[in-house]
């Protein structure tokens, strides 16, 4: 794709798109206010077709580029993200603006607070362009668990089939757009890089702590984690460098330095662990094949490939993630209970009726299904056989990968089992299916480790991902293997 900058008349490649056209902006040769209109333009016309945005915030975006735009013209710093459209997974809190988690128990809920990760994207001169679809809560892989009235992503590449999820409106966002933007998502188990391999974009998870959770809607604290959806790599470490750092409103954000991500690391011979069970039956073969042949690439370009194998992570790595992940889900749900937040009903019988009575109307399926296994998982008698078994699971699965990274530096499988599913296909799909299909995407998340999808081949007309896993806080050599892949 090749886009033309109206006032500089300059024609570039989608690869240093982001690049250019900040530079542009910061020179003044094209004006930010100028761009985010025929941004803005596109958005609506696209969000028609694809239905990314749970709520546009269209004026705060014109109003965020004005200001870049005077601070331009009086020869002040506009960031380094100056002018770039920007949108926020509606998980992430944004001041005044209805933010929902895609559930209607939060229907109407504008917050007082802004997210760290959004308040410092603006203050690098992002322009929030709107809030993007997602499950509700970040409950599912295929962001059709959505709360009632809110939108379904489509997949830009074929509308009759799911973006990913949970963060599909950001995934599906960044492949429709034609105008520089990033997005900014979020992953608990898989949910920035499913539908980043969905949808034929690169996203990014970085180290638990690596981006402030301050101003999140918590699906599970332990595992939860911010990160940037972009084109390209290059898009994605320059976001990632503006959103992460230390907290003091999250005490589990880490105080290590900031690295400049966009200047990729440059490493010697990148040792390459090809993870035995990621290519087991029960995924696709094109995709598989795809995947191989994206890995042989890399082999070319200079990698040393090895097998490793990570059998307590493929085996427990689904029922340990589950009961964690709805453990901690079952007690953040029980904030909503329609006198603080969002929705409420007329007052009516004691509190057990009328908490029953909200919650029973305005949460979805999954989600009531994650309460009730939550808190059957943490109940007493049942705790030390469920939640606190997967938690010593847990911390087995972050050996396993700390003994495959004694050998390796980076691990690799596909992103996802196959491509982006047809709704009539994930109408037909058990819970339990549902869940399976993280087999890929849990172990990282599990352990708390970057983890990158770049888009490596198309099957059947659909995007595959390549999935590159670093050891903590080595996002650098995932930007640094990610644009190896794509130069490949
Ligand atoms: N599909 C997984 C789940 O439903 C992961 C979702 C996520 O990362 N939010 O829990």
């Amino acid at each position: 794709m090749r886009l033309t900058l109206k006032n500089s008349g300059t024609t570039m490649s989608n690869k240093a798109m982001l690049r250019n056209y900040i530079n542009e902006i910061r020179q003044g040769n094209v004006s930010a206010e100028e761009a985010l209109k025929k941004a803005i333009t596109s958005a609506q016309s696209l969000n028609k077709k694809f239905h990314f945005f749970t709520t546009p915030t269209y004026d705060l975006a014109a109003k965020q580029a004005h200001d870049i735009q005077h601070m331009v013209q009086n020869h002040r710093e506009p960031g380094t993200l100056a002018g770039v459209a920007v949108s926020v997974k509606d998980a992430l809190c944004i001041s005044g603006i209805e933010s929902c988690a895609g559930s209607a128990i939060l229907k109407g809920y504008k917050p007082l607070i802004t997210a760290t990760a959004v308040t410092k994207t603006i203050n690098a001169g992002g322009c929030i362009i709107g809030k993007t679809a997602q499950d509700e809560f970040g409950f599912g892989g295929f962001s059709v668990n959505v709360g009632h009235e809110f939108p379904v992503p489509l997949n830009p590449h074929d509308t009759t089939r799911s973006c990913g999820g949970s963060s599909g409106g950001a995934a599906c966002l960044t492949a429709a757009a034609d105008f520089p933007h990033v997005a900014i998502a979020e992953s608990t188990g898989g949910s920035i890089v499913n539908p980043a391999a969905f949808c034929g974009v690169v996203g990014l998870c970085p180290t638990y702590g690596r981006v402030s959770r301050f101003g999140l809607i918590d699906y599970a604290n332990s595992l939860d984690k911010i990160g940037p959806v972009g084109k390209n790599v290059e898009d994605v470490a320059l976001a990632l460098s503006v959103m992460a750092g230390h907290d003091q409103n999250d005490a589990t954000s880490s105080t290590l330095p900031v690295e400049d991500y966009a200047k990729h690391a440059t490493a010697n011979k990148i040792r390459v662990g090809v993870i035995k069970e990621s290519f087991g039956e029960g995924s696709d073969e094109a995709v598989r094949e795809n995947v191989r042949a994206a890995i042989n690439k890399l082999a070319d370009a200079g990698c040393k490939i090895t097998e490793v194998t990570l059998p307590t992570t493929y085996t427990y790595g689904i029922p340990s993630y589950y009961l964690i992940a709805m453990s901690e889900a079952s007690t953040n749900l029980s904030r909503y209970a329609g006198i603080l937040y969002g929705a409420s009903e007329p007052l009516a019988g004691g509190f057990r009726d009328y908490f029953s009575a909200v919650r029973t109307k305005h949460f979805g399926t999954e989600a009531k299904r994650r309460i009730l296994l939550g808190t059957f998982a943490r109940m007493t008698g049942w705790r030390d056989q469920y939640y606190t078994k997967a938690l010593q699971v847990r911390q087995l699965i972050i050996k396993e990968y700390q003994h495959a990274f004694s050998t390796v530096d980076v691990l690799a499988t596909p992103t996802m089992p196959f491509i982006a599913p047809k709704f009539s296909e994930i109408k037909d799909m058990t819970p339990l299916q549902n869940y399976m299909t993280d087999i890929l995407t849990v172990g990282p998340n599990l352990a708390g480790l970057p983890h990158l999808s770049v888009p490596c081949a198309q099957a059947k007309g659909m995007p595959v991902g390549l999935l590159l896993t670093a050891p903590h806080f080595r996002e650098d050599l995932l930007f640094h293997i990610g644009v190896m892949h794509e130069q490949a």
